[in-house]
């Protein structure tokens, strides 16, 4: 397609914003690493515990310059966007530690600056900075979006609506859909239903029973600021790909706020955050797509291509070719690792690796390095050997949040309880074909889902020298991919 006269305002905003940054930059290296995941996947800890590591001297073996002595000092410094939030860094920081209780999860961008002192390995004193950007990976996978008309959109969304599992879910959606005429005059009280009803389609996918993982318009479901405003009131309808909507029809109408969603979400974010990016980690409630079977795992792999789409929509702008590449590194990681023994650990990276793979000969090349890695940012369980029979389980031991589990057992929030968290198979390629991923021996299911437990943070252990560490799984290896070759 020829680009538009938006297109090409659209080029040269994010010419003038990238010189502004190479600017910066030149005097003043800066990585800015982007941190997204689905709604609880896991970002708000993950960057909690990421800067309580680095400013307090987190134990970090394979963080190379860390452990090697390298850096003299990470701090925090002010915001440097004024428009973004601030990361409420100290307010998660306390709710983990002293409250142990979990942060209020992301639904919104944020961003914090952190300064490193460091040597290089010549004995250079230097200093990077790091600014890191939340944002909801809801937002991520719109971007696509840019790319397709109203029409395709629509094809697309019904197709996926149509076909199991979904198609259940989206029975009521389909049924005041049938009775639209998209050739009809335009309407806004049918167009106000048809949208609810999508949106009430959208939001039962993301239930943790099933898992979906691919479910733009993101803001459907975290609306923000926006709730009920036209830009988000419109769905697909059942219209040809390559058909054009006749003026003054429900049909036009809805193409007319879809493009609006385009112009006052889509493209904002795009140029004001993700066009700006240099690495990106994006985290996946992994445990939660296989406890849901082989539809949400395959589900996650259409996801993880879909994102790596958006890297590639990222490069595709005259700004990589006139400046530094942007995006150069991208690790996906399976987050909560914790939920499991650390037999598994590689193995739940083995079944990431294989849908990334997938992802990877689905989408088109993206021109950075990917990587994987399982990881617990903040590990809430120990390990232990629980005697059953007359066999030993590699179990792990956890305080569940305090409340009643589905299994309708009540937790008093301070007992530690220990489960045998299941086996992932050896072969990843089992549970792409559909073997369950066991959670527990069928006796222990039977009384209670033990799968969904959420356990408490940690009690840390206070030893008089300073703020104690968090325990983590594997924090330091993402580190290391992310930001370990800029700090050489
Ligand atoms: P966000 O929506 O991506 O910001 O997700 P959060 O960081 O708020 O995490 C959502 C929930 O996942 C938390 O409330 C915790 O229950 C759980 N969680 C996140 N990270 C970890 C982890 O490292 N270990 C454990 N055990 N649970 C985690």
């Amino acid at each position: 397609m020829a680009p538009g006269f938006s297109d090409i305002i659209e080029e040269a905003r994010l010419s003038a914003r990238a010189l502004l940054d190479y600017g910066e930059s030149f005097f003043n290296p800066t990585v800015r690493l982007g941190v997204t995941g689905l709604s609880r996947a896991g970002k708000t800890v993950f960057i909690t515990a990421l800067i309580h590591g680095l400013t307090r001297g987190g134990r970090f073996p394979v963080f190379e310059a860390l452990a090697t002595g390298r850096i003299a000092r990470a701090q925090l410094a002010p915001q440097p966007d004024d428009a973004v939030p601030r990361f409420d860094y100290e307010n998660h920081l306390r709710t983990l530690i002293e409250h142990r209780c979990w942060p209020n999860s992301t639904v919104d961008i944020s961003e914090l600056r952190l300064v490193i002192d460091y040597q290089r390995h010549n004995g250079a004193d230097r200093t990077l900075t790091l600014d890191i950007v939340d944002y909801p990976g809801e937002w991520l996978l719109d971007l696509p979006l840019l790319n397709k008309s109203y029409e395709q959109w629509s094809a697309e969304s019904l197709a996926l609506s149509r076909a199991a599992p979904r198609a259940p879910l989206a029975a009521a959606w389909h049924a005041e859909l049938a009775n639209l005429k998209a050739e009809g005059k335009e309407d806004e009280q049918a167009t106000l239903a048809s949208a609810k009803l999508f949106t009430d389609y959208l939001r039962a996918c993301r239930d943790e029973r099933f898992a979906m993982s691919l479910l733009p318009p993101g803001r459907f479901l975290m609306p923000g600021n926006l709730k009920g405003s036209p830009a988000l009131t419109f769905a697909p309808l059942d219209v040809p790909a390559d058909g054009t909507a006749a003026d003054g029809s429900l049909w036009a109408m809805m193409v007319r706020r879809y493009e609006a969603y385009k112009d006052v979400v889509v493209r904002p974010f795009f140029r004001d955050h993700f066009a700006r990016l240099d690495r990106q980690i994006v985290l996946i409630d992994a445990l939660a797509a296989f406890n849901s079977g082989a539809e949400a795992l395959h589900d996650l792999e259409a996801a993880l291509a879909g994102i790596l789409d958006c890297f590639r929509v990222g490069r595709s702008t005259i700004l990589s070719a006139l400046f530094r590449p942007r995006i150069d590194r991208i690790l996906f990681a399976a987050t909560k690792a914790d939920h499991l023994h650390h037999l598994s650990h590689d193995r739940l990276e083995a079944v990431l690796r294989r849908a990334v793979t997938g992802a990877v000969e689905r989408a088109e090349a993206t021109g950075a390095a990917i990587d994987v890695v399982a990881l617990a940012a903040v590990r809430a369980t120990r390990e232990a050997q629980v005697q059953r029979g007359r066999d030993k389980l590699p179990s792990i031991l956890g305080t569940p949040v305090p409340g009643e589990n589905a299994g309708g057992e009540i937790f008093d929030g301070k007992t530690e309880v220990a489960t045998f968290p299941g086996d992932l198979p050896a072969d990843p390629e089992a549970l792409f074909n559909g073997e369950p991923f066991r959670g527990l021996s069928s006796t222990e299911a039977d009384k209670a889902d033990y799968r969904f437990l959420r356990f408490r943070p940690p009690q840390l252990e206070h030893d008089g020298s300073g703020e104690p560490a968090l325990p983590h799984i594997r924090l330091d290896r993402a580190l290391q991919f992310l930001i370990g070759d800029r700090l050489q």
